[in-house]
């Protein structure tokens, strides 16, 4: 079954946070900061969602983390809260970059991104696919601190766009890893493992509805010793 295949990796089942206290949680009791709880209630998130409340003290202890839950969970909160949390304490360079399937889920992902961390002044930009590659280039070098992209377009402009890099990238986050996967953005996203830090300097975080075992390779292949949360109904 794909819960006996995901007790095969790294992830142990014995470091899952303590789900039987479901009680809801305020942001701030999971330990995020003033700024990012008033940015929440600004735009109407009360309580944390059961991933949320899961997903960011883990985050921010400092793991790497695979979250598994269904969509319409809440997870991009789940990963950007303590991103931008994160980034507070180290504000120099490029800090994050998430990759999204489609273009669509990145102008979502990047919209909430921005929202949470208005009060914060997050510069975010969106790189995907069908989009002037010269106009992408001038955000890129405007050094936002958080890229959401599609993995195609990420990496032409790695291979392309003289000056941009990603070597001082902090947070990477494989965004429905399971889509990623299956619109075959697989051999992208190895190209661009190989040009991002690897080990202590980079963390990442991998979001799926779903753990098959595609997801299973990239995981292995990205993620260090991971917490793994699921939250998935199939899982
Ligand atoms: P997923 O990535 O798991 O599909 P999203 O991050 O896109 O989920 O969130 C789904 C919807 O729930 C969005 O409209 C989002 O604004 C909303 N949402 C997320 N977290 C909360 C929360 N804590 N309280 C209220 N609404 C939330
Ligand atoms: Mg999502």
């Amino acid at each position: 079954s794909q819960g006996s295949e995901a007790g095969d990796n790294e992830a142990n089942s014995a470091e899952q946070p303590d789900f039987m206290d479901s009680s809801p949680k305020t942001f701030s009791s999971l330990g995020v900061i003033p700024e990012l709880c008033d940015a929440c209630e600004k735009i109407g998130y009360k309580l944390a969602t059961p991933i949320q409340a899961a997903a960011i003290p883990t985050i921010i202890s400092g793991r790497d983390l695979i979250g598994l839950a269904e969509t319409g969970s809440g997870k991009t909160a789940a990963y950007a809260l303590p991103m931008l949390q994160a980034l507070i304490e180290k504000q120099q360079g490029l800090f994050g970059l998430v990759l999204a399937p489609t273009r669509e889920l990145a102008y979502q992902i990047s919209q909430m991104i921005e929202a949470l961390g208005a009060l914060i002044h997050v510069r975010s930009a969106v790189i995907v696919g069908g989009m002037d590659m010269m106009t992408q280039a001038i955000a890129l070098s405007k050094r936002p601190h958080i890229i959401v992209a599609t993995p195609g377009r990420i990496l032409d402009h790695l291979q392309n766009t003289k000056g941009f890099s990603l070597r001082s990238l902090k947070f990477l986050v494989l965004d429905e890893a399971d889509r990623l996967l299956d619109m075959d953005f697989g051999p992208s996203i190895d190209k661009i493992l190989k040009n991002i830090p690897n080990g202590e300097a980079r963390r990442t975080m991998l979001f799926s509805a779903t753990m098959t075992a595609k997801v299973n390779q990239l995981q292995r292949a990205s993620l260090r010793n991971p917490v793994k949360i699921s939250l998935s109904i199939d899982d």
